[in-house]
């Protein structure tokens, strides 16, 4: 079972629990979305235990929350640790929500010390969490970080639309959020996320601690065939110009292509909006995001020029028009070296041999480590591999195990073990 904190009140299990009862239905998992009214309660339950715990609470213009350690003083260097709250729809508990309770729940444990004399730091550390960070309800994911490190424009992240053409500067004003609140922290030194792995290769390899060395490339595209919508009874078959068979044939051909000439590309069709949506209306125009990840750009790049003359035939074929209405590369990444040995060691140092691996998912820590700030992401073994689903499970020994070595990690960067840059 979990060890108790030293510091009074910082039970881990207690505001796990607490947090993942916030948008939860019996068997149909977590639904916190992104700026959603059920984010925002589980954001003032995080801000409330990180202030009861020492922290002062300051967040960004795009949401992002700071938990703040000033420690060191004003003018020390930071070192963040944190993820995110918000969830897939019918989503599980871990997924982002055990790293910023980690992290807080290791920050409250540090502080602890720090006012007992027994932490000597020479770094303030602020616990985040990044806005955003799954894209369910704002496209793209990773928000949140991505304004942080400039990637993204924050005008731009703003003006992002649900599909109920709700902008997140509205649904941010809608909880509370409207511009910076408080004096958030500059760039950090290092970035330290620890996260379920949603995968099985811990548990295959008989070990709780992963360290991940690099991620895989990410390109999203989305796909809009436009057709002419027609009653779907007297319409003579020659004439229709049907959007949502463009699609099918679109999605069909698309996974052929890849599965034959590029069988180790992870791709996906996960999300399809057809308008109007009527049952005897032919459909007009069909929106597909399709996915592909694999470990370099250049196969992403290679596949791409099989899938394209696919959707234009599947076009064709309908007599529609087919666009690419977005088009995204999220490059594969190298984590921090110096980040990698650090907790490399202090995870050897507190008992674990942990696994160098790879990771599929992009989290927050790859936009952080891809603007150029040294991030390491410390994973721990979900069970069966389940991730996006109810199921989701990380066992309670593997979570202690993420909370030693984050724990100790932390007190390692913010008593200077380490240069991270
Ligand atoms: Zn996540």
């Amino acid at each position: 079972m979990l060890s108790a904190g030293k510091s009074p009140g910082s039970n881990f299990p207690a505001i796990f629990d607490e947090v993942a009862s916030i948008g939860a239905q019996p068997g149909e998992g977590v639904t916190r979305l992104a700026a959603s009214s059920e984010d925002g309660m589980a954001r003032s339950v995080f801000a409330n235990w990180m202030a009861e715990g020492g922290a002062r609470i300051a967040h960004d213009a795009v949401g992002n929350q700071f938990a703040c350690f000033e420690w060191a003083g004003k003018d020390a260097p930071w070192i963040f640790a944190g993820s995110h709250l918000d969830t897939q729809p019918r989503g599980g508990r871990f997924d982002g929500s055990l790293g910023v309770l980690a992290a807080g729940y290791a920050a409250r444990d540090l502080h602890a010390d720090f006012l007992a004399g027994c932490l000597d730091p020479i770094r303030n550390l602020a616990v985040v969490n990044w806005t955003n960070e799954e894209g369910a309800r704002f496209q793209p994911s990773l928000t949140g970080s991505a304004v942080f490190c400039g990637a993204l424009a924050l005008e731009d992240a703003l003006a992002l639309q649900d599909v109920g053409t709700v902008a997140l500067r509205d649904a941010l004003a809608a909880i509370g959020i409207d511009g910076e609140n408080g004096e958030v922290p500059p760039q950090p030194e290092a970035y330290i996320e620890l996260h379920a792995e949603q995968g099985r290769k811990l548990l295959e390899a008989g070990r709780r601690i992963g360290i991940v060395e690099g991620t895989w490339a990410a390109r999203k595209t989305t796909i809009k065939w436009t057709g002419r919508a027609a009653h779907t009874g007297p319409t003579p078959m020659a004439d229709r110009r049907d959007a949502l068979l463009a699609a099918a044939l679109g999605i069909v051909a698309f996974e052929a292509a890849v599965a034959s000439s590029f069988p180790h590309l992870h791709r996906s069709a996960a999300r399809l909006v057809v308008e109007p949506n009527s049952p005897n209306v032919v459909v007009d125009r069909a929106t597909v995001w399709f996915e592909l990840r694999g470990p370099n750009a250049e196969d992403l790049d290679r596949a791409w020029q099989l899938i394209v003359p696919a959707f234009k035939k599947a076009a064709e074929d309908t007599g529609t028009r087919m666009e690419i209405a977005a088009d995204t590369l999220r490059a594969a990444a190298n984590m921090e070296t110096a980040l990698l040995a650090l907790v490399e060691e202090t995870a050897r140092t507190r008992g674990f041999e942990p696994l160098t691996m790879h990771s599929v998912a992009g989290h927050d820590a790859v936009a952080l480590q891809n603007s150029g700030i040294p991030s390491a992401l410390i994973f721990v073994p979900s069970v069966d591999g389940i991730a996006h689903h109810p199921e989701e499970l990380t066992q309670p020994e593997d979570v202690e195990a993420g909370l030693v070595v984050l724990t100790a990690v932390l007190r390692r960067l913010s008593e200077g073990g380490c240069h991270a840059g």
